[in-house]
C-alpha cells in the first residue's frame, strides 16, 4: 500500500492531483491521499463567507468542481481542517463524512483504519482563549465565530488522549509545540528567518502544546502536519526507545516539498509476489475503529455547546469498557466499513443542515445526534 501526504490544500486540488500523477507516472497513483488541512471545501458563496482569510485569498478554489461532479477525485482523498476552511460545511460534519465522491473529511477528531494503518487525526489550530469552550458557534456566524470555530477544543484532545491501542500515524494541521528541537532547526531558521522571534530565547515557541502532549501520549510511528508552509522533519524519541517520525509538508507551489509518498509495508506486499498482487487486490476500504467508536459514544453526552469555558469532563476506564462492549456487540465487521455517500443536502444559507451520514452514524452508535436540526430533541443546539 502507498499513501501520499500533502501539506496545506488551499483549494488547489487540481494542481495537487496533477503533481501526484506526474510523480507517480511509473507506479500508478497511490491508494490514498491525505491533505493536512486548509483544504477549503467551498461549495458556494455562502460557504466562502464562512472562511477566515484575508480578502485577497477569498477564492472559491477547485473543490466545487468535485462537489458538483464536474471532476472526480482520482484517488481516495482524506483531509482534516485547518484555519482556512468552509467552516459552516465542516462544522456540520463533526464526526467526519464524505464531502464529494472519494473525498472524506475526517471530522474534528477521528481514528480510522485504511489497510493495516490505524490513523488518528485532529482538525484546527490551538488557541488558549477558545480551548476550554464548547462548540458554541452556530450560523449565521459572527466575525468572532468565524475566527474561533477553527480553534481546537480540549474535548477533542481529551477524546484522543483516551486511546490506549497503538496508532501508526497521526495527522494535524499545526505542529506540536517545540518539535523543531528534534530536527534541523538551523536549516528551518535559514528558510524561515522570521521564526527566530518565536523559537529563540523568550519566544512563545511555535506549535500547539496539546498536540505535543498527544504526541507523547499516543507515540504514533509517524506524525504529519502542515500550516507553516515549509518542509520539516524531526525524530522524537520516547522513554520506551520508540521514535515518532515527524514530517511537516509545504503548500502546493513549484519547487516546494508539498507531497510525500509513503510505502506502507503490508502482509501482501511483504510476500514474494509484490506488484501484481497489489494490482489485482480490491482497493483498501476506509474503516471505522472500534476503540474510537467506544470513545465517541462514551463522550457524546458530555459535549458542550456553550461559549463559556468549562473543565472538560471525561469518562473512566470502566465506562469506556462498557461502551466498548456495546460497540463489539452491536456494530458488525461489515458496519465498520465507512459507507460511501454522495450527499448534497439542501443548503439554507445561515442555517446548519442535517446530513444523513451523520444521522446514520449516530444511529449505528445508538447515540444522540446533536446535529439533528429537524428532529424533536428537547435541546437542539442549532
Ligand atoms: P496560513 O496559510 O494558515 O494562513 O498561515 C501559514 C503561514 O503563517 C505560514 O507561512 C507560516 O510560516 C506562518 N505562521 C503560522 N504560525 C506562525 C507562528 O506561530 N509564528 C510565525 N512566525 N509564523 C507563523
Ligand atoms: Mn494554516
Amino acid at each position: 500500500m502507498r499513501i501520499a501526504i500533502q501539506g496545506c490544500g488551499h483549494g488547489d486540488l487540481n494542481a495537487i492531483y496533477a503533481k501526484l500523477a506526474q510523480l507517480c507516472k511509473e507506479t500508478g497513483l497511490p491508494d490514498a491521499l491525505i491533505v493536512c488541512g486548509d483544504f477549503q471545501a467551498i461549495r458556494n458563496g455562502s460557504d466562502l463567507a464562512t472562511m477566515a482569510c484575508p480578502p485577497r485569498y477569498r477564492q472559491m478554489g477547485d473543490f466545487c468542481e468535485y462537489y458538483t461532479g464536474r471532476r472526480v477525485a482520482p484517488l481516495l482523498t482524506l483531509f482534516i481542517g485547518g484555519n482556512h476552511e468552509a467552516s459552516s460545511h465542516l462544522a456540520e460534519l463533526y464526526h467526519g463524512g464524505w464531502v464529494a465522491p472519494n473525498i472524506y473529511f475526517l471530522g474534528y477528531a477521528n481514528v480510522v483504519r485504511l489497510g493495516e494503518l490505524r490513523i488518528g487525526a485532529i482538525s484546527g489550530l490551538y488557541h488558549k482563549r477558545d480551548y476550554e469552550r464548547g462548540y458554541w458557534e452556530s450560523p449565521p456566524y459572527t466575525e468572532s465565530a468565524i475566527r474561533s470555530i477553527y480553534h481546537m477544543r480540549a474535548f477533542d484532545v481529551r477524546r484522543l488522549s483516551l486511546l490506549r491501542e497503538p496508532l501508526n500515524w497521526f495527522i494535524s494541521h499545526e505542529w506540536p509545540l517545540g518539535i523543531y528541537d528534534y530536527g534541523d532547526r538551523a536549516r528551518l531558521l535559514r528558510i524561515k528567518p522570521h521564526f527566530r522571534t518565536d523559537i529563540g530565547p523568550g519566544g512563545e515557541g511555535i506549535g500547539a502544546a496539546p498536540l505535543r502532549t498527544l504526541l507523547e501520549q499516543l507515540r504514533p510511528r509517524k506524525w504529519y502536519a502542515a500550516h507553516m508552509h515549509v518542509e520539516f522533519k524531526a525524530n522524537v524519541p520516547h522513554r520506551d526507545g520508540h521514535v515518532t517520525e515527524f514530517h511537516a509538508l509545504d503548500k502546493c507551489l513549484p519547487h516546494r516539498q508539498h507531497l510525500s509518498i509513503v510505502e506502507v509495508p503490508t502482509a501482501a506486499s511483504a510476500s514474494a509476489s509484490s506488484a501484481s498482487a497489489d494490482a489485482n487486490s480490491p482497493p483498501h476500504q476506509l474503516m471505522y475503529d472500534r476503540e474510537w467508536l467506544a470513545i465517541v459514544r462514551a463522550m457524546n453526552p458530555l459535549m458542550s455547546f456553550r461559549s463559556t469555558p468549562q473543565p472538560t469532563l471525561s469518562v473512566d476506564a470502566a465506562c469506556l469498557a462498557e461502551h466498548r462492549k456495546f460497540i463489539d456487540m452491536h456494530v458488525s465487521d461489515t458496519e465498520l466499513v465507512i459507507p460511501r455517500r454522495h450527499e448534497r443536502p439542501a443548503h439554507l444559507p445561515g442555517r446548519h443542515t442535517t446530513w444523513s451520514q451523520t444521522a446514520d452514524f449516530c444511529r449505528l452508535l445508538q447515540m444522540k445526534n446533536h446535529w439533528d436540526v429537524g428532529g424533536s430533541d428537547e435541546e437542539p443546539h442549532k
